[in-house]
């Protein structure tokens, strides 16, 4: 198998056939004999997440719909056999899966979907909005993985949103310059030792109850240098979904500097749930918003003011290979 591609080259991982799922399914099972999966993960080019829901729902007896994503318009001639065959559990990343409920809420479609499997990206509010409103039953259950690891963590409909259970028999140590995970083989998918997963993982608190809880904050290359000044993508991105009227949000680097993840400046594009004619006094709200949240924007800003831009975007740029939004583009 070998990773997306999201954000650099694709890494080999070898894998044995069933993907360590029995000893998996032992700790963590979302489906039975019951569910019917439609797998929106993309297939193709040794891209892991497709083939580990087939293996899921083979050991789990289950019927499955290996379809990958949709686009809006093609669900309508669609809907018919995702009913006929019983559809009532969902696979995919949190922008194909929100997608999916949007297009559902669009053409008023009703699907009875119980359960979501999610993995390959954090939730946003906007994205667990649309998938509470198209699918009012349904509970989420998460996988922390990579393909050069396989899967580490898991969550269940009890967990606090993007909160994650390191699986048993894995060790998690938090280091700055990232996360190192080892785990024996003893059934799981291959035996880890000390590897850099490059994320920046830290313990955290489950309202379910249960220990060994982590979050992923994002990956160790997400900061922004901007004029020397250096700013965490997610910080920056949850300031700006927090201003009311903004649905979601991603950065844009533009300007040749030696390393890519330095700017001359910055782009913060998002999306918005109000009509166009809002857009610019809404991005003068975002930019307000980012220039008392840090210390530094302020006076980068009086020096260099052309070093931030706010942009009101139909919608955010995504990876063609894996349908993810990632937080930082590089133009
Ligand atoms: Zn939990």
């Amino acid at each position: 198998m070998s990773s997306g591609g999201t954000t650099g080259a694709p890494k080999l991982s070898w894998l044995p056939y069933d993907l360590g799922l029995e000893r998996q399914c032992q700790e963590w099972n979302p489906l039975d004999a019951s569910s019917v999966l439609l797998n929106l993960f993309n297939p193709g080019r040794l891209w892991g997440s497709h083939y580990y829901m087939q293996e899921l729902a083979r050991i789990s007896r289950s019927v499955v719909l290996p379809t990958g994503p949709f686009e809006q318009s093609e669900i309508p001639n669609w809907i018919e056999i995702f009913l006929r065959a019983g559809v009532n559990t969902l696979a995919g990343n949190p922008t194909t899966l929100a997608d999916f409920a949007e297009s559902c809420l669009v053409h008023k479609l009703n699907l009875p979907i119980t359960k979501i499997i999610w993995m390959a990206e954090p939730w946003t509010p906007q994205k667990l909005e649309s998938i509470a409103m198209a699918f009012p039953e349904t509970s989420l259950w998460g996988n922390y993985g990579a393909v050069e690891t396989w899967v580490m963590g898991t969550s269940t409909p009890k967990c606090t949103p993007n909160v994650l259970h390191l699986l048993p028999e894995h060790i998690v140590e938090c280091h700055d310059s990232g996360a190192l995970i080892s785990r024996k083989s003893n059934g799981w998918a291959i035996p880890l030792l000390r590897y850099n997963l490059g994320d920046r993982v830290v313990p955290s608190q489950c309202k379910c109850g249960r220990g060994r809880a982590i979050r992923v904050l994002g990956r160790i290359g997400d900061t922004v240098s901007l004029r020397s000044a250096i700013f965490r993508a997610e910080e920056i991105l949850e300031i700006v979904r927090s201003v009311s009227g903004v649905s979601d949000a991603q950065i844009v680097l533009s300007g040749k500097t030696e390393k890519n993840t330095s700017a001359s400046s910055i782009t913060i594009c998002f999306t918005t749930f109000y009509e166009s004619r809002h857009a610019q006094l809404l991005g003068e709200t975002v930019r307000r918003q980012l220039v008392t949240s840090f210390v530094h924007m302020a006076s980068i800003l009086t020096k260099y003011p052309d070093a931030l831009h706010v942009k009101c975007v139909d919608n955010l740029i995504r990876v063609d290979r894996t349908n993810k939004t990632p937080m930082i583009i590089h133009r």
